[in-house]
C-alpha cells in the first residue's frame, strides 16, 4: 500500500510540527498554500496558529471553496486549535460549531490538562490560547469536556480539537486522519 498523503495547511501556525508527526506515522504530509497543492490528498490537517491571518492566508489564495469541497467530499479532516475556529460556522462553515476564541479566560493562555477524549483515550491537551465549543448542532458529537466546555469534538468526517496534540507528540489524531476516519 503506498503512503498516504495528508495535505496540512501552511499558511501560519504550526504546520511543521504536524508534518512531522505525520512522517513518523508513515504519512506523507504535503504542506498545502494553493488549491492545486489539495489535489490528490488523502486527509486533510487544518493546524493551530492565528485564526484571524488564517483567514487572510485563506481569502488571498483563494482556498476557501477549494478547502470546502475537500472536506464535503468526505476527506477524513483533523482541526487542532486555531485549525478548529478556521472550520466552525463563522469561517469554512464545515463543522456545525460555534467556537469561541481565547476562550479559556485572559488570565489563563495556556495550560495542560489530562483530556478524556470518547474513542481515542486520555490524552495531553496542551491548550495555547484555545477556544471550545460555545454551541453545536444536533451532528456534532462532543467527545471531550473541560470545566464543563467541549474542546473535542466529531461531525461525519471531521475531528477537531481545542488544543494541540502534535506538541504533545501524540499522534492518535493524526492516525485517526490517515486511516481514513477511523479511530
Ligand atoms: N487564539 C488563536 C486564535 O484565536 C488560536 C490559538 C492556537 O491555535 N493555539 O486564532
Amino acid at each position: 500500500m503506498s503512503a498516504k498523503t495528508v495535505g496540512v495547511l501552511a499558511l501560519q501556525g504550526d504546520f511543521e510540527a504536524h508534518a512531522r508527526l505525520l512522517r513518523e506515522l508513515g504519512a506523507e504530509p504535503r504542506d498545502v498554500r494553493t488549491a492545486t497543492d489539495l489535489e490528490g490528498v488523502d486527509a486533510l490537517v487544518i493546524p493551530g496558529g492565528e485564526s484571524t491571518t488564517m483567514t487572510l492566508g485563506i481569502e488571498r489564495e483563494g482556498l476557501a471553496e477549494p478547502l470546502r469541497e475537500l472536506v464535503r467530499a468526505g476527506t477524513p479532516t483533523l482541526g487542532t486549535c486555531a485549525g478548529l475556529i478556521m472550520l466552525d460556522r463563522d469561517h469554512l462553515g464545515l463543522l456545525d460549531v460555534s467556537a469561541e476564541r481565547n476562550a479559556f479566560g485572559r488570565q489563563v493562555h495556556s495550560f495542560e490538562a489530562d483530556v478524556e477524549v470518547e474513542g481515542h483515550g486520555t490524552v495531553r491537551g496542551v491548550f495555547i490560547r484555545a477556544p471550545f465549543v460555545s454551541e453545536h448542532g444536533v451532528e456534532v458529537e462532543v467527545l471531550a469536556e473541560v470545566d464543563g466546555h467541549a474542546v473535542a469534538v466529531r461531525q461525519g468526517n471531521i475531528l477537531a480539537v481545542a488544543f494541540h496534540p502534535e506538541l504533545a507528540g501524540d499522534a492518535r489524531f493524526h492516525r485517526f486522519v490517515v486511516n481514513g476516519g477511523a479511530p
